[in-house]
């Protein structure tokens, strides 16, 4: 593995994505809810995987206990606890703060892996991106079979077009016949779940070590990959691996909204990582750097291929709203 100096050893005490963490009073409804403890607790909800409780939208790390903490709370008890357990408060030593604890432990970057700090940091909330995204798209495969315009029960929440909204947004799927449709959610949802797995392979070919910092930075990139990289353990280009992520480290440690650019980039190029090494399958950046390319058209089959719009799709999952500032309208045209 090539090096610079600037890979360093993955210490999970020091860093905020791994680690128990502890608040010294009770927060939430009727709650003492210390300032730095309440900010623990809206910052550990964030980090948890939607699926699994987590809040969404995230919360804005104020440290005050209000209507949405609250509710976040309750939300996640009873997802895991059913009413009974769901007072709306994490209480010291007792079973919600437990289970908090161990999604986050679940959740953590491996320790003990080479890696590079600053990427390390957006990990763990890549994951909960990939997660969120598989999520929605498990909910759009139940509905993209029935007719364009179909409800359940009447309800908006329920209908097909809510279920496909983001399918739609970021990969035009209705934009395909309807015979179609089906099989390309599914190799959405299998890009996904590739990408999940190069995080789940603790101790083997992938997990962290896939991760490494870019050896030569170019101020212009932020990180970048090979195409295919998650079919070729061991193959090289030169000196460079080619079964590894290269982050800019420069940019990694200066990027303004670290949580945002971090996962973004990340999921970016694992696009191009689990996609295809070459052909029609390889996931490439459709007109990436042409002063056209906000004015490109893509045809859904494109934007099923096209790294950003995997990471526009991730952001979106994750967030609940439309992706602002991000060049959101590179796959939406
Ligand atoms: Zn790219």
């Amino acid at each position: 593995m090539h090096t610079d100096g600037l890979c360093a050893l993955y210490d999970p005490s020091s860093s905020s994505t791994a680690g128990a963490i502890q608040i010294s009073k009770s927060v939430g409804m009727a709650g003492v809810n210390i300032p730095k403890d309440v900010e623990t607790i809206q910052e550990s909800l964030n980090r948890i995987p939607i699926d699994q409780g987590g809040a969404q939208p995230p919360l804005k790390l104020d440290g005050i206990a209000g209507p949405k903490t609250n509710a976040a709370i309750q939300k996640f008890q009873i997802k895991h606890f059913g009413w009974s357990g769901a007072d709306g408060r994490v209480d010291p030593g007792r079973q919600t703060l437990s289970k908090i604890n161990e999604i986050l432990d679940a959740n953590a970057p491996m320790p003990g892996n080479a890696i590079y700090e600053p990427m390390a940091r957006h990990l763990a909330e890549s994951l909960i991106w990939i997660r969120a995204a598989q999520t929605n798209l498990t909910m759009a495969s139940a509905v993209v079979d029935q007719p364009i315009g179909a409800t359940d029960g009447g309800l908006f929440t329920f209908s097909r077009e809510s279920r496909m909204a983001l399918s739609n947004r970021h990969f035009g799927i209705d934009d395909q016949p309807a015979q179609q449709r089906a099989a390309e959610l599914q190799w959405a949802s299998a890009v996904f779940r590739k990408m999940q797995m190069v995080f789940e392979r603790p101790g083997g070919l992938w997990g962290v070590h896939v991760f490494d910092s870019d050896s030569a930075p170019d101020k212009s990139r932020l990180a970048y990959t090979y195409s295919g990289g998650f079919y070729q353990p061991g193959a090289h280009d030169g000196i460079v691996r080619k079964d590894a992520i290269y982050a800019n480290p420069v940019a990694f440690e200066t990027f303004e909204r670290p949580n945002i650019g971090g996962p973004f980039a990340i999921v970016h190029e694992l696009a191009h990582f689990v996609g295809d090494i070459q052909g029609v399958n390889e996931i490439v950046d459709h007109s990436y750097g042409s002063p056209d390319y906000m004015k490109t058209r893509l045809t859904s089959r494109q934007k099923l291929r096209n790294a950003e719009c995997y990471a526009n799709f991730a952001w979106e999952a994750r967030h609940g709203r439309a992706p602002k500032g991000l060049n959101p309208k590179k796959c939406a045209l």
